[in-house]
């Protein structure tokens, strides 16, 4: 797909992407945001997302970004929406819907099929960053700023290119944006490692108060909502503890949840391989990949680890060893 042929005849142009948006998803929307701008001056082009972390304040025009939904436009003639699948716009799925060309680049297996008119979706890239790069066909219009929002989004997704979907392509598009010639360094550290102290707090007892079941191979462990409420924690916070978790030696599969409302909690679910979490995410109306996925699930925390567990036995079960992220 080459996004600039995609989008020429439109006069107005929308982008976003999955609700509480990560790394990848910041990344990507600012990249392809930045890009089209720059590429279509004659177009309007607008970006809408949740706010992203403070962490995300390096990323240029950051501070663009349309975070309340009220769009200049009610309808953008093309609506691009990145690393997710339709349903997890949020507020800006009804901008999707009501476009009138709708373009879905996503890299989830649980997207597979695409949710726009125009589709790129390719399961095993790192991120949906790196597939940003790849649209963008006339490499001479990306810059530094462009560069750097798009790599945040690659490190992020790869955990600094640790997990098994970093392929030597991924090596490949991240050592040609760092030829664009920003600090990636300062980035890596200011945006990936560098914890506050209450997220490293919460992660503590996170680790603390985790259990261990089925033999040692899943260890669960969930923060309340008076927790959450004590440190004064949003969600962007966790990011990471489910990772964290899954290091343990030992440990198939891991499971971090906190609690949204009375009866729900948000579920993350990661992988050493053995356990297909996007298939036990998507079994419960999540989704994501092979070895990282999420879903909301209703109910107390001893019936949504119980309903957790049987899928999880079910994969284990299979014993299948997934190779692919
Ligand atoms: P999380 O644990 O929420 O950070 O999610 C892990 C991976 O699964 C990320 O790539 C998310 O984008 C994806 N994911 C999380 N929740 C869902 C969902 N409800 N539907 C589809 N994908 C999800
Ligand atoms: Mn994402
Ligand atoms: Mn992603």
């Amino acid at each position: 797909m080459n996004i600039l042929d995609e989008v020429k005849e439109a006069g107005t142009i929308g982008i976003s992407g999955h609700v509480r948006p990560d790394g990848d998803c910041v990344g990507s929307v600012m990249g392809l945001y930045l890009y089209l701008k720059k590429a279509c001056p004659g177009a309007r082009v607008q970006a809408m997302l949740e706010k992203p972390a403070d962490i995300f304040s390096c990323i240029s025009q950051v501070e663009e970004l349309c975070t309340d939904f009220v769009p200049a436009v009610e309808k953008f003639d093309v609506f691009i929406a990145l690393d997710a699948e339709k349903s997890r716009l949020g507020e800006a799925e009804r901008f999707f819907d009501a476009a009138g060309k709708r373009i879905n680049i996503d890299h989830h297996i649980s997207n597979a099929r695409g949710s726009g008119d125009v589709n790129y979706i390719v399961t095993d890239a790192s991120s949906t960053s790196e597939l940003v790069y790849d649209v963008i066909e006339d490499k001479e219009a990306l810059d530094a700023d462009i560069a750097k929002a798009l790599y945040i989004g690659i490190i992020h997704d790869t955990g600094v290119f640790q997990y098994s979907n970093t392929s030597p392509k991924t090596l490949r598009v991240a050592a040609e944006l760092i030829g664009y010639g920003f600090d990636f360094s300062s980035i890596i550290d200011e945006t990936f490692y560098e914890k506050t102290y209450i997220q490293n707090q919460i992660l503590g007892r996170a680790l603390l108060e985790s259990i261990l079941f089925m033999d040692g191979k899943c260890l669960v462990s969930m923060v309340d909502k008076k927790t959450l409420a004590f440190y004064n924690a949003s969600p962007q916070d966790l990011e990471g503890i489910a990772s964290h978790l899954r290091s343990t030696k030992g440990v198939e599969c891991a499971i971090f949840m906190y609690q949204t409302d009375n009866m729900e909690y948000k579920v993350s679910l990661r992988s050493g391989g053995a356990v297909n979490v996007a298939e036990v995410a998507s079994f419960f109306g999540g989704g994501g990949h092979v070895k990282a996925a999420g879903v909301t699930m209703q109910g107390t925390f001893y019936d949504i680890v119980n309903n957790l567990s049987a899928q999880i036995d079910k994969q284990l079960k299979k014993g299948q060893i997934c190779t692919t992220e």
